[in-house]
């Protein structure tokens, strides 16, 4: 199967970020919406990775599950593990790329991880070290993080976007954090472009079905939060909610797809109804026949 950058480049990719939950219920709850989403013909999904011990060894059993649905499934789309390296010596990394390989993985998003005080020192401190490695050992396609609104550890605008720039010429493809604001996204692919820059940048959109944990996100991520979104949203709960959360990413999406965005990555906090329900508002995402 071909992998992610293959997919790039003729019309917008359309991809779901699911997260390893903890618990078998859990877990099960998690693969049953990836398999319920894999109607809507995704060109890929990925996995995120929680960098502490037994978090580690979650995502790797969660892309074992997806690979198993989605690599030789009906659905057949790449599945791709992100992978932090901080913290990580370099045999473990080549232990998790061997792994993964024999999944049928074919890409992996390559990230530095935030530096956690019960993480060893390991061999690795930027993401462009991982990308390295991968590089050296395996013939992934490679995707990395991209901050619309500028890395929170970076020092100012003009380093960040330089950084980002190095970064995405050693990568395949970038996708973002989630925005709210598609002028942040356009100003970003310019800053790029000026740099020389034109590595895909997919653009990720998370419909906010729970305010208070996406706040406290970016809040982390240095992510500026609508107000008016925010009040909108927390006045109201269960489908009223969700319809607000859908129809605000909805039309961030159309947005983006107005400006030419590489690819859409819809963060669905393992919930399958927001994600269909924007892709319901456009009118795109087809539903596989007999799935
Ligand atoms: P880097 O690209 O290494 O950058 C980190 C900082 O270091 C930036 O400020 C950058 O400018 C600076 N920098 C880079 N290179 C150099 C250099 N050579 N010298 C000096 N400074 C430099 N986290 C998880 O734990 N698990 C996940 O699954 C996960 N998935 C994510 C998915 C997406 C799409 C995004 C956008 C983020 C995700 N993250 C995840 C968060 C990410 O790990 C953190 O934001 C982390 O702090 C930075 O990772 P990075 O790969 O962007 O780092």
């Amino acid at each position: 199967m071909s992998g992610i950058p293959e997919r790039l480049g003729t019309q917008p990719t359309l991809s779901f970020e699911y997260f390893p939950p903890k618990g078998e219920a859990a877990r099960h709850e998690a693969l049953n919406t990836a398999i319920r989403l894999s109607a809507r013909l995704p060109d890929f999904v990925s996995v995120t990775y929680g960098a502490g011990g037994t978090d580690r060894s979650r995502t790797r059993d969660m892309v074992a599950d997806v690979c198993a649905s989605h690599v030789t499934g009906r659905h057949r789309c790449p599945v791709m593990p992100h992978l932090t390296c901080v913290g990580h010596t370099r045999s473990e990394i080549s232990d998790l790329l061997e792994g993964y390989a024999a999944f049928g993985v074919t890409d992996v998003l390559a990230l530095a991880g935030d530096p956690r005080p019960d993480l060893p020192e390991g061999d690795f401190r930027y993401a462009t070290d991982l990308i390295a490695q991968v590089r050296d050992q395996t013939d992934f396609g490679v995707g990395v993080a991209a901050f619309p609104e500028v890395h929170p550890r970076s020092p100012d605008r003009a380093t960040d976007r330089r950084r980002l720039a190095d970064k995405l010429s050693v990568a395949d493809f970038g996708i973002t954090q989630f925005f709210f604001d598609v002028d942040d996204y356009v100003r970003m692919v310019d800053e790029l472009d000026a740099l020389g820059c034109d590595t895909p940048v997919l653009a990720g959109v998370i419909p906010v079905t729970n305010p208070a944990s996406v706040r406290r996100f970016a809040d982390m991520n240095g992510t500026n939060v609508p107000a008016d979104l925010w009040e909108r949203l927390e006045a109201v709960d269960g489908d009223e909610r969700l319809r607000i959360a859908v129809e605000a990413a909805a039309a961030l999406v159309g947005q983006l797809l107005d400006v030419g965005v590489p690819g859409i990555h819809l963060y669905t906090l393992n919930v399958p109804e927001a994600a269909e329900g924007v892709l319901d508002a456009l009118g795109v995402g087809s539903v596989a026949t007999g799935a």
